[in-house]
């Protein structure tokens, strides 16, 4: 079997997560990461082995790195023309201008959540369409929230084979290391009703009818979701039996938020950190086990999102999609989990 080339386009907070998973797994391999000029993120490459390009063909801009001790292999392109896949990771908004490149150079391309769904026309989770991706040019990953409202709804939709929904996206308003956003001492509301959260998830589970109200909130580790929705009649469930299902979902945690004394984002972040995840990082979705309650036809339940994480394992599995290598999802969800689980050593 031969060995998927990976470029990781863009190398920040997604992008170096992304590299370290693609490096965890022994049917692919990382070629080149991009850095926009010498900085610190490029002693993280060179200590993982990982080669540096620039994000730029410009020669000026690749002579940035001239004076500095990191080595720069070339320019984009030339990282193009030794790849099979490239997972953009720059920041959102540029898809347009690095999809022409990717399609220029014929390689296939994963673009995340900043991009929107008609840049690709096409996108992309686990646990929703992994076979609707399959031998795909380009799609791209749905962003941390639309990734975590899947990772739970999707396996009741598929028990129900209907659902209504309506959730409220509490979002952390910047990143740990992000020092430009906010609010820091105000709670806002995204005035853009209903955003485009909830709605998103149809692009990956169109028989999902969702929508979503969102607020900003001064944190930075994690999203909340509140999150109501309506079986149809007949569903056959309990509080208990949807608690169950979820305790069967990959990549999805069910605690006890009482007992476990887990009943903040603050202490989920800090089991993450307890139990040896790089960053402190999460990719499951937290559920609180008490805070879900199915009432008649209505279900009701709280989850959060490690919002730099959970997408991580979804780009491993898409890159399966894209590249034919694996039909079943559960089968490359739990290779992508073991591998990045033994390369941690967790
Ligand atoms: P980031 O700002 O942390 O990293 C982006 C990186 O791209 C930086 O290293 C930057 O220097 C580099 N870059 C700048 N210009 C570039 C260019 N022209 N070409 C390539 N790279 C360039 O951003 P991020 O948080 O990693 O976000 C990347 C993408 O992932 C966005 O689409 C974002 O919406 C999405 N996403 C982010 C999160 C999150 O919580 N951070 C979660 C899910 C999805």
């Amino acid at each position: 079997m031969a060995i998927v080339k990976v470029a990781i386009n863009g190398y920040g907070t997604i992008g170096k997560r992304v590299a370290d998973a693609v490096d965890a797994q022994d049917d692919m391999e990382v070629v080149g990461v991009t850095k926009t000029g010498p900085s610190f993120g490029c002693e993280m490459a060179v200590r993982k082995n990982f080669d540096i390009y620039s994000t730029s063909d410009d020669p000026e801009v690749i002579r940035t790195f001239d004076n500095s001790p990191f080595e720069c292999k070339g320019g984009l392109k030339e990282l193009l023309a030794i790849s099979d896949v490239v997972i953009d990771c720059s920041p959102g908004k540029m898809g347009e201008d690095n999809l022409r490149k990717y399609l220029d150079a014929g390689v296939k391309s994963v673009f995340q959540g900043g991009e929107k769904h008609s840049l690709t026309g096409l996108s992309y989770t686990s646990c929703a369409n992994h076979m609707e991706n399959f031998g795909a040019k380009t799609t791209r990953v749905v962003s941390c929230n639309t990734t975590g409202l899947s990772r739970t709804l999707v396996p009741l939709y598929e028990h129900c084979g209907s659902l209504k929904v309506e959730c409220t996206m509490i979002r952390r308003a910047a990143d740990p290391g992000d020092s430009k956003k906010g609010p820091i001492n105000a709670i806002k509301p995204v005035l853009k009703v209903p955003s485009h959260h909830g709605p998103d998830v149809m692009t990956v589970k169109p028989e999902i009818e969702i929508n979503s109200l969102a607020v900003a909130v001064p944190t930075t580790i994690m999203h909340l979701h509140a999150i109501i929705a309506d079986l149809p009649e007949g569903h056959g469930l309990s509080t208990e039996s949807v608690i169950e299902m979820w305790k069967e979902t990959p990549r999805v945690i069910v605690m006890n938020g009482e007992r476990n004394r887990i009943t903040t984002t603050a202490e989920v972040m800090e089991m993450a950190r307890d139990i040896g995840r790089k960053w402190g990082d999460l990719h499951e979705i937290f559920v609180w086990e008490d805070g879900v309650r199915l009432i008649g036809n209505r279900l009701y339940y709280f989850q959060a999102i490690h919002q730099e994480s959970d997408v991580i394992p979804e780009n491993i599995d898409c890159i399966r999609a894209l590249m034919k290598i694996e039909e079943n999802w559960e089968n490359s969800v739990k290779k992508t989990d073991e591998a990045i689980a033994r390369y941690y050593n967790i």
